[in-house]
């Protein structure tokens, strides 16, 4: 049986790469996986050696997901070595926070270009052998703050906002070709992004969370391989939270 096919968008460190690991080490998936990093080629090439084998096929490429160009040329190198592409986790994302009154302009758009705008980049290039496959799942990686919204982050909540918007969209537009396209809206999770929070600031959080604990990046890793697999089939068009009960 051939091996599906995965993109997976900043896939070196945080959640992106418990999915990039996920999707290659589960039994009932076991995917070729390329995953797009921005910075670290080291990081890249460490993940990539750890989780290359006889049996897969596993590449890094280095691209700015917030330029159109270089996605489709990333997309472009991917396609020529697996000749298609089953699976995209839009992952990526950064953040700029500051109060509405302090945002700078640059802010605002680095935001939105890097974790709302990469997504119609990536699904752009994608979508011609998912069409043509007539098969294809599409995972948006948005936040419960894109549902609730949260001060000091207007910018990276309307990213995620409209990432949820864009989700639903597409998952209408693309239904009829059976490909799915669903988001996961994290809490509050453990990676570089979340570490700036001092100790007593993570226990005033966790003491919000229902299931009285901060995420860790397998918690939406799990998540995220549900909907890459035959057990979502039914699925389409969902943000699915993953926050401990935070958003309730
Ligand atoms: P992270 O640890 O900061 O990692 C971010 C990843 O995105 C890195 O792999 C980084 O690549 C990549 N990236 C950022 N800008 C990029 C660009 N322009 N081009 C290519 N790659 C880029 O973040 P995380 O916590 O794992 O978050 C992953 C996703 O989950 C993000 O979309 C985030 O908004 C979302 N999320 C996180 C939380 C949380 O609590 N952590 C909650 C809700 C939603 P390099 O390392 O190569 O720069």
């Amino acid at each position: 049986m051939n091996r599906l096919k995965a993109i997976v968008t900043g896939g070196t460190r945080g959640i992106g790469k418990a999915i990039v690991e996920e999707l290659v080490k589960r039994d009932s998936l076991k995917m070729d996986v390329a995953f797009i990093y921005n910075s670290s080629d080291e990081k890249a090439n460490l993940l990539k050696n750890e989780l290359q084998n006889s049996e897969n096929s596993i590449m890094a490429i280095k691209a700015d997901v917030s330029s159109f160009d270089q996605t489709q040329e990333a997309v472009g190198k991917i396609l020529a070595e697996f000749g298609t592409i089953d699976v995209l986790v839009n992952n990526a994302g950064i953040t700029r926070d500051n109060l509405l009154l302090r945002m700078s302009e640059q802010d605002f758009d680095d935001v939105i270009s890097a974790n709302l705008k990469s997504v119609f980049n990536f699904t752009k290039a994608v979508l011609r052998p998912m069409i043509k496959n007539r098969s294809g799942r599409i995972i948006n990686i948005s936040s419960v703050v894109g549902i609730v919204g949260n001060p000091g982050q207007a910018n990276y909540v309307a990213s995620k906002a409209g990432v949820i918007g864009l989700t639903k969209s597409m998952a209408k537009e693309l239904a009829s070709r059976n490909i799915k396209v669903n988001a996961v809206a994290p809490g509050f999770i453990n990676t570089d992004m979340t570490s700036k929070l001092n100790e007593d600031q993570q226990n005033a959080l966790s003491s919000n969370i229902p299931l009285g604990r901060i995420g860790n990046a397998e918690d939406i890793a799990k998540v995220v391989a549900f909907l890459c697999s035959p057990d979502s089939d039914y699925i389409t068009g969902q943000v699915i939270a993953v926050d401990g009960g935070l958003t309730m």
